[in-house]
């Protein structure tokens, strides 16, 4: 979270993997296109899908729970999913070319902020969210994106823009 907390993620399938293994086990000792092979497919199939349901409760769950905790009666906004938001920096605004997804921490090559990789993304998904917020509303994008214009003479004539 952009304040620095933390969920660990549960592993609902290394917990059905048991159980899973045992399935998978079955189904490969029954006759094929027999009956009890598409019992034994079915069984498989329905606990593959109950790791998957469990995911879905849990995501719901907790965001629920973050909503209820810090942010009822508050704005919301979706993002975009394929926002670079592992890439940027949140500090300084600076996109990295790649970040497989084993670096948990990395230095900005620019600013050289260190960052957790995802306290870092959910910064940014912040940041976009409240942009998003704005542009909704018919504001412009806020304003430290927006360079300042200064003339020759050193007058900041930013205010121009948004008139
Ligand atoms: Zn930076």
């Amino acid at each position: 979270m952009s304040d620095g907390a933390k969920i660990a993620a549960p592993r609902f399938l290394r917990q059905a993997e048991r159980k899973l293994k045992r399935l998978h086990r079955e189904l490969s000792r029954k006759q094929k296109s027999s009956a009890n092979r598409e019992k034994a497919r079915s069984k498989l199939a329905r606990q593959y899908a109950r790791v998957a349901d469990r995911r879905r409760d849990w995501h719901h769950q907790e965001s629920t729970r973050i909503i209820r905790e810090n942010r009822a009666g508050r704005d919301f906004a979706k993002v975009d999913r394929f926002a670079p938001t592992t890439m940027t920096c949140s500090c300084c605004g600076t996109r990295v070319k790649h970040m497989p997804l084993r670096i948990r921490e990395w230095d900005c090559p620019s600013c050289g902020m260190r960052h957790d990789r995802d306290v870092n993304a959910a910064r940014n998904i912040l940041a976009l969210g409240r942009r998003e917020r704005l542009n909704a509303c018919g504001g412009g994008v806020s304003p430290e994106c927006v360079p300042a214009v200064v003339d020759e003479a050193g007058t900041d004539r930013s205010e121009g823009i948004w008139t």
